[in-house]
C-alpha cells in the first residue's frame, strides 16, 4: 500500500466511524492528505497502524452539566472532554463554551491541538472541551454555577500530569477562576498546574493573557521577513475581538501596522485611524459588550452590520481571529482580488479548505492556525513549568520565551516544507513537523 491508498483508506474509516462530524473530518482530511509523502517514506508507520491509532482519541467524556439560574429554572448542558493523544505529554488543551459546541466541533479542536502542542517543542499532548452552554447574557452567579457544575464532573478526568485544561471561547480568567476554586476545593489540593490561564494571584503566567494574539504575530512577522516584508506600514484586518483579537491588534500595531477593522457575531467596526486598542479593551474586556459601542468613544469610525463583510475591507495582511469556517471561498477570492499578500489564523481552522486553496493557489502567504495560533498554549505550558518549580517568571522572561518558540516553529515548518519539496508551504510544513514528533514517540512506545 502506497501513501495515498493508506491515507485514503485511513479517511474512509473515519468518516464511517464518526458520521455527520463536518468539522472533524474537515481537519483530519486536510492534514492527511498532507501526510501522503510522509507514509511513503516511512512504510513502517503503515505497518504499525499509525494513523488508524492516531486517529481515534484515546478517551471521549460526555457528561450532564445541571444548574439553577437565577430564576430558579433547572439548566442542563452538555459536558465534553476529549483526551486525543498523550504520546508527548499529557493532555493538554482548551475548554470552549458556546452554543455550537458539539463532539465534533470537539474532536476537531482536540485533534488539531496535538500537532499544535507538538510544533511548540514542548511536553504536551493534545485534548480538548467544553459546553455548548451560552455565557453570552448570564450573571456572574450563573456563570459560577455553571463552572462549579462543570468541573463537579471534570475533576476526576484532570490532574496535574494526566490532564491539564485551559481557556478557549467562551472562557477565560474569570472562569479558570471559578473552575480551579471548586478544583481544588473537590480534590482538596493546591494543585496549581492542573489548569492554566489562571490570575496572576494564585499561580497565573505573566503573558498569558497577551500570548496568543502576541504569538501570531511573532509568528506572521517571522513569515514576512522570510519573504523580504513585515508588518511596518501594512493595513491589516483582524477579525473577531476576544482574546486573540484584542492582542493581535495590539502587537500588529506596535511593529507598525496599521489596524483598520475588528468584528464580533453581529458586525465589524472600520476605523480608517487606526484602531484604538484601549478603548476596545474597555468595552470587551471591562463591559464585556458588543463592537459597536466603539462609535460611542470613536464617533468617526464606522459600523458594518453582518461580520462576514469585515473580508471585504481592503488590507495587506488578514487575521482571522474569530472562529472557525469564517472565512469561506467567496471571501478568500475577496481578499485575493483586493490584492491581500498574508493571511495568518489567529483562530482555530478560520479558513475552509477551499479558502485554503484559493489563498495558495494564488501565491499568498498563509500561516495555518496550528502553528500561528500556538502562541497560547506555548505559554500555558510555560504557566505548568512555573508551577512546577513554584517560581514566576518576569513579563519580559515568558516573552522571550514566546518569541523565540514562534520562531522555531515558523522554523521548523518551513524546514519540513522544504524537504519534502513543498517550499514555501507552511501548511504542509507545520503538518509535517508536528506530526513527526508525535509519530516518532508513539513508535517507541509500542501498540497502545
Ligand atoms: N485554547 C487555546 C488553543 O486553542 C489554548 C489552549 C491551552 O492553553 O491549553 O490552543
Amino acid at each position: 500500500m502506497n501513501g495515498k491508498e493508506y491515507v485514503q483508506s485511513v479517511l474512509e474509516i473515519v468518516k464511517s466511524r464518526n458520521e455527520g462530524e463536518k468539522e472533524f473530518h474537515d481537519a483530519v482530511t486536510e492534514v492527511l492528505k498532507s501526510l501522503v509523502p510522509v507514509f511513503d517514506k516511512h512504510p513502517e508507520f503503515i505497518e504499525a497502524g499509525l494513523l488508524e491509532r492516531f486517529i481515534e482519541p484515546e478517551r471521549q467524556i460526555i457528561f450532564r452539566v445541571p444548574w439553577v439560574d437565577d430564576a430558579g429554572i433547572v439548566n442542563v448542558n452538555r459536558g465534553f472532554r476529549v483526551q486525543f493523544n498523550s504520546a508527548i505529554g499529557p493532555y493538554k488543551g482548551g475548554l470552549r463554551l458556546h452554543p455550537s459546541v458539539n463532539i465534533s466541533i470537539i474532536k476537531f479542536l482536540g485533534f488539531e491541538q496535538i500537532l499544535k502542542n507538538s510544533l511548540t517543542g514542548l511536553p504536551i499532548g493534545g485534548g480538548k472541551g467544553g459546553s455548548d452552554f451560552n455565557p453570552k447574557g448570564k450573571s456572574n452567579n450563573e456563570v459560577m454555577r455553571f463552572c462549579q457544575s462543570f468541573m463537579a464532573e471534570l475533576y476526576r478526568h484532570i490532574g496535574l500530569d494526566t490532564d491539564i485544561p485551559a481557556g478557549d471561547i467562551g472562557v477565560g480568567g474569570r472562569e479558570i477562576g471559578f473552575m480551579y476554586g471548586y478544583y481544588k476545593k473537590l480534590a482538596g489540593a493546591n494543585d496549581q498546574g492542573v489548569l492554566t490561564g489562571k490570575g496572576l494571584s494564585y499561580g497565573g503566567s505573566l503573558a498569558r493573557t497577551e500570548a496568543t494574539g502576541y504569538g501570531l504575530v511573532y509568528f506572521t512577522e517571522e513569515m514576512l521577513k522570510d519573504n523580504g516584508n513585515s508588518f511596518k506600514g501594512k493595513t491589516v484586518v483582524v477579525s473577531g475581538s476576544g482574546n486573540v483579537a484584542i492582542y493581535a491588534t495590539k502587537k500588529a500595531t506596535e511593529l507598525g501596522a496599521k489596524v483598520v477593522a475588528l468584528s464580533d457575531s453581529n458586525g465589524y467596526i472600520y476605523d480608517k485611524n487606526g484602531i484604538n486598542i484601549d478603548v476596545v479593551k474597555d468595552i470587551k474586556e471591562v463591559k464585556r459588550g458588543r463592537i459597536k459601542e466603539y462609535l460611542e468613544k470613536v464617533p468617526t469610525a464606522q459600523y458594518v452590520e453582518g461580520c462576514r463583510k469585515i473580508w471585504e475591507v481592503k488590507c495587506d495582511i488578514a487575521l482571522p481571529c474569530a472562529t472557525q469556517g469564517e472565512i469561506d471561498k467567496q471571501s478568500a477570492e475577496i481578499l485575493v482580488k483586493n490584492g491581500t499578500m498574508a493571511v495568518s489564523e489567529g483562530a482555530n481552522m478560520p479558513s475552509s479548505l477551499e479558502a485554503i486553496e484559493v489563498f495558495q493557489s494564488n501565491g499568498l502567504l498563509f500561516g495555518p492556525a496550528k502553528a500561528a495560533n500556538a502562541g497560547g498554549v506555548a505559554c500555558s505550558s510555560l504557566e505548568m513549568s512555573q508551577n512546577s518549580m513554584r517560581l514566576s517568571w518576569t513579563f519580559e522572561e515568558v516573552d522571550e520565551k514566546l518569541q523565540l518558540i514562534m520562531k522555531n516553529i515558523y522554523k521548523n515548518s518551513s524546514e519540513a516544507a522544504k524537504e519534502y519539496d513543498q517550499e514555501k508551504n507552511i501548511l504542509v510544513g507545520a503538518n509535517i513537523a508536528g506530526f513527526m514528533k508525535v509519530a516518532n514517540a508513539m513508535m517507541l512506545q509500542g501498540i497502545v
